[in-house]
């Protein structure tokens, strides 16, 4: 056992089991390992062996053996469950049953308990957690949420009681223009159909709408909130957040924050898969083939489906734009799709002059691609900050959760896209497909061009995202640590 004298930082890091926010803590995890902070990730089984049969995640940690592990719990969900969006409280609940028990043992008796050879001192858990306050009290450690979907988002679902109690919630009639007034900071900005998906029920009991409640109590009990995001970007969203913590830390955008820290610490700036679907590689010499910025880059993401007739309106608007366009067809995400399913002439045709579509792509190496001029997206946070950080004009189709706040906030507020939510008609596809990738094409790059700008300068040295994991750092190995026995 190790004496109290001798305990060191060790973080046991709980991603909700997505894509996204698998994502985006591997990549804090990476940042804690260069900054000597011992890290243990807790994957479902699920996603671990997704990631390793796609990718070389587990080789690639080994490089930081001394100080991370790997440890899997199962989700509780049967292995042909698809886990796409309409599946997360099922997840939830699922995680809830088997996965937590096992957590609970793992930390209290079990190999990360207090009497291990290295007992944690911090937990960093999805903001959806809510059974992490318990646990993290349970054994007297700190606990830090990160909430990995956007902060503006995150505002709105922190909001709702609020939202209820004026009575803005549930909508009083069908008008989804009407301005909302009940969230601070976002005066003028939202509109009924900008809040969160969940937000269109008539039914308070709606189960997402109770989720959404328990975590706004629980997010006040971490001792601070993590967030994937830059001042720049969304400093008044992260003003009002001091209101909820006084430990807020904004050191996002993860995935370049981790690639410049990284290259400073080894010179190379490599590009690395965390992918849980295998990545088709073939779109990059696709790509290659293609004149500069004449890509319209096209995918919903790793959890949003579709109907076959949103598929029908969205391929006859990208053919009639006369774009090209690389698009990602995840298995599974269109419904209804049947061998029955024909394609109508034009759309082939379309397709094989100018379109390419895959399963799965590299997505930050494809935005990064300089044939890619805009990115047609269903505002997922993760993909919204590869697009930033790129400097690649957006049009936004959101599909659920902050999805539809994010898609405001490209148009309206960081004005560097379009907005198409809540219609995907063929004639609207092609009109704004035209004004992103041609019509206003100079006016959207220049501001897309300014925002990455700052995107990478927060995480340079002495930036804003740079600085706030400096202090995170810092305040894990000490104000963080538990207090020693005398
Ligand atoms: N992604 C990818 N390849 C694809 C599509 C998506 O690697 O073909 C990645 C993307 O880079 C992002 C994540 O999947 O990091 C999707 O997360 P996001 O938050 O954008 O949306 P979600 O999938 O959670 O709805």
């Amino acid at each position: 056992m190790q004496q109290p004298n001798q305990i060191s930082p060790h973080v046991l890091i709980f991603p909700l089991p997505l894509q996204g926010p698998v994502n985006c803590m591997l990549k804090l995890a990476e940042l804690l390992c260069l900054h000597q902070i011992h890290v243990t990730f807790l994957n479902t089984e699920h996603v671990q062996n997704r990631l390793r049969l796609h990718t070389d995640t587990e080789t690639y940690f080994k490089k930081y053996e001394k100080c991370f592990s790997f440890r899997t719990v199962p989700d509780g969900l049967p292995e042909d469950n698809p886990r796409t969006g309409s599946q997360i409280p099922a997840l939830l609940k699922g995680l809830d049953e088997v996965a937590v028990p096992l957590l609970r043992e793992m930390v209290t008796s079990g190999e990360l308990g207090t009497e291990s050879e290295r007992p944690l001192t911090c937990i960093i858990a999805d903001g959806i957690f809510t059974f992490a306050v318990g646990i993290a009290r349970e054994i007297g450690v700190t606990l830090l949420y990160f909430d990995t979907i956007s902060p503006c988002g995150f505002w709105t679902y922190f909001c709702l009681p609020k939202l209820i109690e004026a009575g803005e919630l549930p909508f009083k009639d069908d008008d989804l223009d009407v301005i909302i007034k009940n969230v601070p900071g976002m005066e003028g900005i939202i509109r009924r159909r900008d809040l969160p998906s969940f937000c269109r029920t008539k039914d308070l009991n709606d189960r997402i709408i109770q989720l959404v409640l328990k975590e706004d109590e629980h997010i006040p009990l971490a001792q601070g909130l993590i967030f994937n995001t830059f001042q720049e970007l969304e400093a008044p969203v992260l003003a009002q957040m001091l209101n909820i913590s006084p430990n807020i830390y904004a050191v996002g955008p993860l995935h370049t924050h981790a690639k410049t820290r990284l290259g400073e610490e080894t010179g190379v700036l490599s590009e690395r898969s965390s992918s849980i679907w295998k990545e088709d590689r073939t779109c990059i010499s696709w790509l290659d083939a293609q004149p500069l910025k004449s890509v319209v880059y096209v995918s919903i993401g790793s959890l949003a489906v579709m109907t076959k007739d949103q598929l029908l309106e969205i391929w006859h608007g990208l053919v009639n734009s006369g774009s090209r366009f690389l698009w990602v067809r995840r298995p599974g995400s269109i419904e209804g799709l049947d061998d029955k399913f024909e394609i109508p002439l034009e759309l082939s045709q379309g397709t094989k002059e100018r379109g390419c579509i895959v399963d799965w792509a590299p997505q930050e190496e494809v935005l990064s691609h300089p044939s890619v001029g805009g990115f047609l997206t269903h505002s997922g946070w993760n993909s919204t900050l590869e697009s930033i950080v790129e400097g690649k004009p957006m049009i936004c189709w959101p599909y659920f959760v902050d999805q539809q706040v994010n898609s405001r906030y490209v148009e309206e507020v960081w004005k560097i896209g379009l907005d198409m939510k809540d219609t995907c008609e063929r004639s609207i596809v092609e009109k704004k497909v035209r004004e992103v990738m041609d019509l206003k094409k100079d006016v959207f790059w220049e501001r897309a061009r300014n925002m990455a700008q700052l995107a990478k300068e927060s995480v340079s040295e002495g930036g804003s995202s740079f600085q706030d994991l400096n202090r995170l750092v810092e305040d894990i190995k000490s104000k963080y640590m538990p207090a020693r026995p005398n």
